[in-house]
């Protein structure tokens, strides 16, 4: 699946970035995609659920945002926003250029560092919190 090697690439990338700010743990990636490289959001999303457990990367949410293919005709000078992947011009037929819609980047990722929530393993086991005791300050 062409999805799959897509989200180790950006799994990979993200995993150095962190390593080198000390982020332990991420909690949200958002990659703007564009349609021409015929990558599925959803083939992307599922691709991310299989490959993150056990990674820095579990639990946390992927955000797509999909590029619509822009297309500028040499001919009649048109251009066109297609919502698939498309290189004739809808106006006149001519072979068009791609001006947009290739493009495939991590827009940005959010993550913690270890030094806040990540540090009380505690409060995921419920029993902790049957003595009735209110953990001082959230
Ligand atoms: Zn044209």
């Amino acid at each position: 699946m062409h999805e799959i090697g897509l989200i180790q690439a950006v799994i990979d990338e993200i995993t150095k970035a962190a390593e080198a700010n000390g982020i332990t743990r991420v909690n949200k990636v958002r990659l703007v995609v564009g349609k021409m490289n015929g990558a599925i959001p959803d083939a992307l999303e599922f691709a991310f659920s299989v490959l993150s457990p056990g990674t820095i990367f579990e639990g946390a949410a992927l955000e797509i945002e999909p590029v619509d293919v822009t297309l500028s005709c040499p001919r009649c000078g048109a251009e066109s926003v297609v919502s698939e992947i498309a290189y004739f011009c809808p106006e006149c037929g001519a072979r068009a250029r791609v001006v947009k819609g290739t493009e495939l980047y991590i827009d940005y990722f959010e993550g913690d560092d270890g030094t806040g929530e990540g540090e009380n393993d505690e409060s995921r086991d419920g029993a902790a919190h049957t003595a009735g005791q209110r953990p001082g300050g959230a």
